[in-house]
């Protein structure tokens, strides 16, 4: 099993080996606006797996092309992709997720039932 902060020095180190970090700015409007496009594909992540309980796939089904049978489809993959893509913009942008996540839900914790009332 492996902790947040190995998976993100990885999603981050497999993402900077296939070039995915190379001449990216590290200032700016130009780095504000990579985050800006990172974020979005954050967002489109979710799409796909939103079209894929839209077509009718199990919400738990992992499924495979014949053409490219190596490759896992379905909301699942999707989930994944949103992770990974979450990781890499943290491992990019120096941020600690696991350390953040562990503080957040210590904060979550001490909050009302509901968070005072809200509907969700
Ligand atoms: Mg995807």
């Amino acid at each position: 099993m492996s902790s947040i902060r190995e998976l993100q020095e990885r999603a981050y180190q497999q993402s900077a080996d296939k070039g995915f970090h190379d001449n990216e700015p590290t200032e700016g409007r130009a780095l504000l606006s990579l985050n800006a496009e990172r974020i979005a594909l954050m967002h489109s992540e979710l799409s796909e797996a939103l079209e894929e309980l839209r077509v009718g796939n199990h919400v738990a089904a992992t499924y495979y092309y014949t053409e490219k049978p190596e490759k896992p489809e379905g909301v699942p993959s999707e989930m994944a992709d949103v992770v990974i893509r979450v990781l890499d913009f943290c491992g990019a942008n120096g941020i600690d997720l696991e350390s953040i996540i562990t503080e957040k839900l210590d904060y979550n914790a001490s909050r009302t039932p509901m968070h005072g009332g809200k509907k969700f």
